[in-house]
């Protein structure tokens, strides 16, 4: 009795945040005109993902940082690149974070690191997205607007700095960023480190031998940079990985529940 009627309360509270969070027609036909691989989804699949994207809206808090002004557009972009890796998972995988930081531009943050004689090295570091385990996310629109994701298909690599900061989100689940995120079933968890380190040496040779990727070569960084930008391009270019590292490409499509190059 209890429970069906906290789930009617539940419902209850959904819809009323769906009504109060819902997203205009006319935002929502600019967002997929400026992310075409969001277009290119499924009717099924947008319903979806602009339900997901007016909780989202509901429950993170945008900051815009330096007078960065967040305007819907800014919001329903973001909410709807970051939504699209959760659609057939859930928004809960969100959970742990509620701010999201927006900046105009790019990043620079200050570093230290220690080498292995305990000198102190301080460096600047340039940053177009952060994750941080328990959030806030750190955001720079001058490198998500449309423009900078604009890519000449089976040329450039894939750029996605939202999917690339919500698949590290994504990883950190369960922990320190280690380019897996948590995996109940301890099959598909051995599976998943076997294909994810071959398929990270091969794009790492192809890397130093200078050729052409598809996934960004910053991923021969770490195992963890791997994922992300693997993540990327399964949204962003899923046909074009499907060619480039098909294993990679069906590890994933397991993983988020999705086929984006088969829909
Ligand atoms: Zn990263």
């Amino acid at each position: 009795m209890i429970g069906s009627l906290l789930q009617r309360w539940r419902a209850r509270r959904e819809r009323q945040l769906l009504d109060q969070f819902a997203i205009p027609d006319a935002l929502w036909a600019l967002t997929l005109a400026q992310y075409p691989f969001i277009a290119r989804r499924s009717e099924a699949d947008r319903t979806e993902l602009r339900r997901l994207c007016s909780l989202f809206l509901a429950s993170k808090e945008f900051h815009g940082a330096g007078g960065f002004e967040v305007t819907d557009e800014v919001a329903v972009a973001v909410a709807a690149q970051a939504c699209l890796p959760v659609l057939k998972l859930g928004l809960s995988w969100y959970d742990g974070f509620v701010g999201i930081v927006m900046h105009e531009g790019e990043v620079v943050a200050a570093r230290e690191t220690m080498d292995e004689d305990g000198v102190v090295h301080e460096y600047d570091e340039t940053l177009a997205g952060e994750a941080m385990e328990g959030g806030p996310l750190m955001l720079a629109w001058s490198e998500i607007a449309p423009e900078a994701t604009e890519r000449v298909e089976g040329h450039d690599p894939v750029y996605n700095v939202v999917i690339h900061e919500f698949a590290h989100v994504l990883d950190m689940r369960d922990g320190e960023p280690d380019g897996a995120p948590p995996i109940d079933d301890p099959t598909v968890r051995l599976q998943w480190s076997a294909t994810m380190e071959a398929e990270w040496h091969w794009f790492c040779d192809q890397v130093d031998a200078g050729h052409a990727t598809l996934i960004d070569p910053y991923g021969a960084e770490a195992p963890e940079e791997f994922f992300a930008v693997a993540v990327e391009a399964f949204f962003v270019a899923p046909r074009e990985l499907l060619g480039e590292q098909p294993r990679l490409y069906r590890l994933l499509a397991g993983f988020f529940r999705q086929d984006p190059a088969g829909d």
